[in-house]
């Protein structure tokens, strides 16, 4: 079972989170703990404070060490997690990242608000992580976003594993276009080769489709993909605007 402590103040925040969807199925079927610790039950004060004015000055309110270090250590008890806070400059979130997270048995997440936190918590702080380069106004919806990939790594969470070895960035590339029924809407026809039946065919159109669409939309991948022979052959065609039926009878497929 993977657990997970999420340090917040406000804990109401991944209700919704942990009863939808595959997360809600995960903790049904214990894959997942999901213990969401409210800062403020870890303050000494009758008004729970966990907040204060920033030394030597400026706009904005910290979050205080005490009541972080007091949860920390409850945790720490049973198992040491391993500890990541919420930082705009942080180490980027990526899905390597997810992985790498997907391998951890305990996760605590410390979620900072107003300005930030007291910098003496970074000496609990293995690692400190980002989701963008953009401003939130608190770490939940971070820490949110990094619980929901690193949950559907975690064998059996996901009804289709396969699903995960096809998703985007899972080999360096974007996915490849799906489609459902109805074979025509609108107009728009579902394309004739994934309606042939012809699997190792539909295999080949689908790697082109993702080359092709790592080609146009993320072409910053490509350079650290990893691709066989054929995979650059197909590159240097989409390159040269050439199409996939041209790669098919110039290869005789
Ligand atoms: N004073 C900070 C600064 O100079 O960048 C901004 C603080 S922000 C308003 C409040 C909190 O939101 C941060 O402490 C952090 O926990 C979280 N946060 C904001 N942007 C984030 C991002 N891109 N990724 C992860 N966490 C973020």
């Amino acid at each position: 079972m993977k657990k997970f402590h999420i340090l917040t103040i406000f804990p109401e925040f991944f209700e919704g989170f942990a009863n939808t969807g595959i997360v809600s199925k995960a903790i049904k079927k214990g894959l997942v703990y999901l213990n969401t610790v409210n800062l403020r039950d870890y303050t000494a004060d009758k008004h729970r404070t966990v907040d204060d004015v920033v030394y030597g000055g400026g706009p904005g309110m910290l979050l205080k060490p005490e009541p972080i270090f007091a949860a920390y250590e409850e945790i720490s008890k049973e198992k040491k997690p391993y500890v990541l806070i919420t930082e705009p400059w942080g180490r980027k979130f990526d899905q390597k990242f997810a992985w790498e997270l997907s391998e951890k048995d305990e996760i605590m997440i410390i979620c900072g608000r107003y300005e930030g936190v007291d910098e003496r918590v970074k000496a609990i702080v293995d690692q400190e992580v980002s989701i963008g380069d953009f401003v939130l106004s608190g770490g939940e919806p971070a820490a949110l976003v990094i619980m929901d990939a690193v949950i559907r790594l975690i064998p059996g969470v996901v009804g289709d594993e396969d699903s995960l070895r096809v998703d985007s960035f899972s080999d360096g590339l974007v996915g490849y276009p799906n489609y459902t029924r109805p074979p025509v809407f609108k107009g728009m026809e579902v394309p004739q080769i994934l309606r042939s039946g012809n699997h190792k065919l539909i295999e080949l159109w689908r790697r082109w489709k993702q080359i092709e669409n790592t080609y146009k939309k993320r072409p910053d991948l490509l350079k650290k993909a990893e691709l066989s022979e054929k995979e650059i052959k197909i590159l240097h065609y989409i390159k040269k605007g050439k199409e996939f039926e041209d790669f098919i009878s110039d290869n005789k497929v």
